[in-house]
């Protein structure tokens, strides 16, 4: 009989990422029902798995969407497309961090990056038009990529430093390729891209382009552009190769990522954005009104004053990192984001994170991120969770060494 739910479904629910995000979950679920069942509680597990927050929103957030929940005209609450005043204090902040001489007018505001990213495949691409990353992605770059109808193609990075590998992107690209994604900084190498790797591959990408009589499009998505260390500059493919389309989350520099609120932006002056607008702007609504709710968009402005405490995240990274390697773990400090990413001790990266989920360690395998013998760290675990959780991560690796 035929199948009750759609092909396109049935094919996101088989991309592999997606279906090991969920075991993973699941697995995620039954250790802390078993810390429950030994009276430990699932608040004794130390969670380093995802960017979420643990600790009280900050006040100034709080008091930001409780001032924009309260309506100030009988048309606060109406359907709302993407707001100018949003938009106008979204570019103002964007310009601090890539001076291009944006305005309101060049960017649209999306729910979060996820519908920014899926906005921009598909206002670019068709359907069976390949779409190229670097591995190890954001493990859900592939579920996006197959709902818009588009291949992935997949280019693990440079190994150890984990740069973009720019001879295998330039070999991975066919006359079906249509979009390059790049993460900068890179969840979860921590990996800030310098200059030369994006001239280099605005080079590929101008010439191929060429080549193929069809331009390829950059997808920069860099939630994190704002989460960078040790006073280091950051870097947008924006800022290299004009055909970029640059995707933000409010969800890192805020850590509130329930809270749906981010946007898309056109380069200025490109000679595509007026039609590129009019497709973006058709897409939200056609998406399933993917604007992000009027209180969101209200709160803007004021959001943008607002940043977790990046100086206390590099101090955590410090003190992470530092007790890492004295222990024998092969990890990079990470030049910005908020995650680790060490090498497992044993090849079986899931085996390791078992090891450490024994000990009510709770971190994710490189197998989620396709780059096995790896592991990921979050850290916006508290200064707390962290001390507590150095002894497990000594343990682990001492009996991986045995
Ligand atoms: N891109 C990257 C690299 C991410 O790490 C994330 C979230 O983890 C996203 C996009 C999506 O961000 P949001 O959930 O805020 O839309």
């Amino acid at each position: 009989s035929a199948p009750v739910v759609s092909r396109r479904s049935q094919q996101i629910q088989a991309a592999a990422p997606f279906r090991m995000l969920f075991e993973f979950l699941r697995r995620r679920a039954a250790a802390e029902a078993e810390a429950d069942d030994q009276g430990r509680g699932e608040h004794d597990l130390l969670d380093f798995t995802f960017g979420d927050p643990h600790e009280l929103a900050m006040p100034a957030y709080v008091e930001a969407l409780r001032s924009a929940a309260v309506p100030r005209d009988e048309q606060w609450f109406a359907y709302m497309q993407s707001e100018q005043a949003a938009q106008d204090a979204a570019a103002a902040s964007l310009e601090r961090v890539v001076p291009l001489g944006w305005t309101g007018d060049d960017l649209r505001m999306t729910t979060g990056g996820f519908g920014a990213i899926t906005v921009a495949m598909k206002a670019v691409a068709d359907p069976g038009d390949e779409v190229v990353y670097t591995l190890p992605p954001w493990f859900l770059y592939e579920i996006l990529a197959v709902e818009a109808g588009l291949v992935p193609v997949k280019v693990p990075a440079l190994q150890p430093g984990f740069d973009l590998d720019l001879d295998a992107i330039a070999a991975a690209i066919t006359p079906r390729t249509r979009v390059v994604v790049v993460n900068t900084p890179n969840n979860p190498s921590g990996r800030v891209y310098p200059p030369a790797q994006l001239t280099a591959l605005a080079a590929i990408l101008e010439e191929a382009s060429a080549r193929n009589g069809r331009r390829i499009w950059i997808v920069s998505d860099e939630p994190y552009n704002r989460i960078v260390f040790d006073g280091k500059p950051f870097h947008s493919p924006t800022q290299f190769y004009r055909h970029t389309l640059l995707c933000y989350s409010y969800g890192k520099t805020l850590l509130a990522p329930g809270q749906r609120v981010g946007y898309l932006a056109v380069p200025p002056g490109l000679p595509e954005a007026d039609t590129l607008m009019g497709a973006i702007d058709s897409l939200q609504v056609a998406g399933g009104w993917l604007f992000p709710n009027a209180v969101m968009q209200y709160a803007v402005p004021d959001l943008e004053r607002l940043s977790i405490d990046i100086d206390a995240l590099q101090s955590k990274r410090d003190r992470l990192v530092g007790a890492l390697r004295e222990m024998g773990y092969d990890v990079a400090s990470p030049e910005g984001t908020f995650y680790l990413w060490p090498r497992s001790p044993v090849p079986d990266d899931e085996a390791f994170v078992a090891s450490l989920a024994r000990r009510g360690v709770l971190v994710m395998p490189g197998t989620l991120f396709e780059t096995p013998g790896w592991f990921r760290i979050c850290l916006t675990a508290t200064p707390a969770s962290i001390e507590a959780a150095i002894p497990h991560f000594r343990a682990a690796i001492n009996e991986a060494k045995r």
